[in-house]
């Protein structure tokens, strides 16, 4: 791994669903781009109450501008924070129970004089620590001193704004941020990934995963995963639907463009080259015939659109589309062309293949 991952995340999944079908591949993952998780689930040296949080958001400036530089400070004061604990504890000790006469600290008895002692030297140490990573804009700092590590003999700083753009991105990977998914089972599977970093002086690590984000986990990779132990990686909903869809759309008829006509990119991702036509083919009476009578019911109708969408991405609009309560019924649902509103069923769903 170049950049740096700063995945390490602890528990994901946020309904609180144990995982009872556990497994851990020991995966191999060596990997260029950098991997981002929320910063609820980032390590932090310390668990800190939320106010105490909030303070250090004051503090450290913005984690999504500038996410190495927050982190680094986070870390510093956390730190700080608790060295500075014991000492406090003390000092309220000595108020509230004046009758151990701590403060008096040239009569204390030698166990409070080396409780004292310690009281005081720990938020010292940390102090130094501190001033010494602060030295040289941070760069004596243990994250600072991990990204030297990534940066190939330039310097940390360039890996940091990589990393800190790469965490602005809108697309980055993020995991178990509430809300953002649901589960639709009971039950969890969670993966535990081996990272082993190509850098030496790194050590490995690893990130534990629920199965439904490992899909999206891999197309921000550029290596492979090596599923060391061939665990069946359970899909989630969307992932299986579209695996039906390719299935489905690669079993209807085929379309083929005027020669002189030239596919433009999708407009859904912008990253495939537009690959399917809507074009009716179904028969809209067959649906009616299996009992299950559609109750939106809208008949297909032909779209006049050219091609301008993905399969996988008309396969997502295609789920969007359907009734999420009901996975049962996206097989045989439908749903308006993006472009036009044309209703379409998947077997007027196309490739394009040139002539
Ligand atoms: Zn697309
Ligand atoms: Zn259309
Ligand atoms: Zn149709």
């Amino acid at each position: 791994m170049h950049a740096s991952c700063t995945n390490r995340s602890g528990t994901c999944g946020q309904s609180g669903s144990l995982s009872t079908a556990e497994s851990a591949p020991r995966d191999r993952l060596a990997k260029r781009e950098p991997v981002m998780s929320t910063s609820e689930k980032m390590p932090a040296l310390g668990y800190l109450p939320w106010t105490t949080q909030a303070t250090l958001r004051l503090l450290s400036g913005s984690e999504d501008i500038s996410f190495i530089d927050y982190h680094i400070r986070r870390t510093t004061v956390t730190a700080l924070v608790h060295a500075f604990l014991p000492l406090g504890y003390y000092i309220g000790l000595a108020l509230f129970a004046p009758e151990l006469n701590l403060l008096a600290v040239w009569e204390l008895t030698p166990f409070f004089q080396a409780v004292f002692s310690i009281c005081l030297g720990l938020p010292l140490t940390v102090l130094l620590f501190a001033l010494y990573w602060h030295y040289d804009n941070w760069s004596n700092h243990p994250i600072a001193q991990q990204l030297v590590q990534l940066s190939n003999g330039g310097s940390w700083k360039a890996v940091a704004s990589a990393v800190n753009t790469e965490f602005r991105r809108i697309d980055k990977f993020a995991s178990g941020t509430p809300g953002r998914r649901f589960q639709s089972a009971t039950t969890a599977q969670y993966l535990n990934i081996n990272v082993q970093r190509v850098e030496r002086y790194l050590s490995d690590f690893k990130i534990r995963l629920n199965s439904l984000e490992y899909s999206d986990l891999r197309t921000k990779l550029q290596a492979q995963i090596q599923n060391a132990r061939n665990i069946v990686v359970r899909q989630s909903l969307s992932d299986q639907f579209l695996e039906a869809f390719h299935h489905t759309v690669s079993q209807n008829p085929v379309f083929h463009p005027q020669p002189h006509v030239e596919l433009d990119q999708c407009i859904g991702c912008m990253q495939k080259e537009s690959n399917v036509k809507l074009q009716k083919h179904c028969e809209d009476e067959v649906q009616g015939q299996e009992g299950q009578a559609d109750p939106a019911g809208p008949t297909c109708v032909q779209c006049f659109c050219r091609p301008m969408w993905c399969l996988e991405c008309m396969g997502k609009w295609f789920a969007s589309r359907q009734d999420q309560q009901r996975p049962d019924t996206w097989l045989s649902g439908k749903a308006p062309c993006p472009t036009c509103r044309a209703v379409f069923c998947m077997l007027d769903v196309c490739r394009i293949v040139p002539r």
